[in-house]
């Protein structure tokens, strides 16, 4: 196992005002702070053009910054060419050099730099990334995988205090892409350096990720553990980018100890203050309340008396439902939202509840969020 010491881990990346503005007058990425704490697999998340890999480019020195600096530890690596720069990037398309063995595209970091004895490293880097029968093998004979594993041992083997991955998984098919990504994180955690993956794809990022930064536009949206964000989105987008939601407008009723309440339509709910991330707790204002769709219990409203007391509820009627293996999903018309999409599981097969049927939706108020009122929802 080739594990480094505290010392060779360097220090937190921290971008400061860094900013983006190409020749042509498109501004990429907006001045922003961001720091990406030292050890942690971190990722930069977002749709295609929002500027990701702008951001990682100038990370590795790849790409000017037009404003702002880059520092790593108390390092300022700002105007510093990336080979002074002790980061190395991995990325989609491998890069690997063709008429090299596996063995030698690894070592060949350590040539470039005059090592003469280089058996030891490459082959524990190959261990690392479990390669070690394939050492004799060209690039081409291995899969998009291996190949990837390759790249990666490649980009270790002089110990980098940061590992850039730009969409490094993005040419594999679903499977190996999944195979990968908990491939990378062991490889992660057993270097115990700081890893930095661009992706488009929330799956990947939650799944690999210690810290996630969701960007929108040239800017980070919002910054936090993967779950946090998906519990606690601070706005329509990361709550849509993350996965479904629902959303309720409601207008605040009042407060009752931690909890504000709050009237939509002629339903009372309840939004703990802790979830609210609108800046108005004001009586009279409007806030836009979100559930996850698996978060809402669905019953019959024949039934409604069964339900616990101390539930957000609301009333609707099904629209379409469709049985997805583990679960069913179903579309509620509800006078509050346009379309109220639930995911029921684990509830025992009830063949009332089909299209037609009327029925209350309800959730434990602790798995609502509540958001600034004047967002779009789509
Ligand atoms: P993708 O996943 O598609 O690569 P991204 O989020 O990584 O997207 P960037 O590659 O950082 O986005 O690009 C951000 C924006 O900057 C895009 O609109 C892109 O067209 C633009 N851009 C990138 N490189 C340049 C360049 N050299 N000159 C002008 N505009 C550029």
């Amino acid at each position: 196992m080739t594990t480094l010491t505290t010392s060779e881990t360097g220090g937190d990346v921290r971008l400061s005002g860094i900013s983006k503005t190409y020749d042509n007058g498109f501004t990429a990425v907006r001045p922003l702070d961001l720091t990406v704490p030292q050890g942690s697999f971190f990722a930069l998340l977002g749709a295609s053009g929002c500027g990701k890999t702008t951001t990682l480019r100038m990370i590795a020195g790849l790409e000017d910054p037009t404003t702002g600096t880059v520092h790593l530890g108390d390092q300022d690596v700002t105007s510093l060419p990336p080979y002074k720069r002790p980061v190395n990037t991995v990325f989609q398309s491998y890069a690997l050099f063709p008429h090299l063995d596996i063995y030698e595209n690894v070592a060949f970091g350590l040539r470039r730099r005059g090592i003469k004895s280089v058996k030891k490293q490459v082959e524990e880097m190959l261990d690392l990334v479990q390669l070690g029968e394939q050492i004799r093998k060209k690039p081409q004979q291995l899969s998009g995988g291996q190949q990837q594993r390759v790249a990666v041992a490649r980009a270790l083997i002089n110990h980098p205090k940061v590992l850039l991955l730009d969409e490094p998984l993005g040419a594999l098919d679903l499977k190996l892409r999944r195979q990968m990504q908990l491939e990378l994180k062991r490889i992660q955690t057993e270097v115990g350096i700081t890893f930095v993956h661009v992706t488009h794809d929330q799956e990947e990022a939650m799944t690999m990720a210690d810290t996630v930064a969701v960007m929108n536009a040239g800017g980070v949206e919002q910054l936090g553990a993967p779950t946090d964000l998906y519990e606690n989105p601070g706005s329509t987008f990361v709550a849509n980018f993350l996965g479904t939601s629902n959303f309720i407008e409601a207008e605040i009723a009042g407060r009752t100890g931690d909890d504000l309440t709050l009237k939509a339509g002629g339903d009372k709910l309840v939004l703990p203050t802790s979830r609210n991330s609108a800046r108005t707790t004001a009586t009279g204002d409007k806030l836009l309340l979100g559930v996850r769709p698996e978060k809402i219990s669905l019953t019959h409203a024949d039934d409604a008396g069964e339900i616990p007391g101390g539930r957000n509820r609301i009333t609707g009627k099904i629209s379409d439902s469709s049985f997805i293996g583990v679960s069913t999903q179903y579309v509620i018309d509800s006078p509050l939202c346009d379309a109220f999409e639930v995911y029921a599981q684990n509830i025992e097969r009830d063949s009332r509840l089909a299209p037609g049927a009327e029925v209350v939706l309800h959730w434990n108020p602790a798995h609502t969020f509540g958001l600034d009122a004047t967002q779009d929802v789509d």
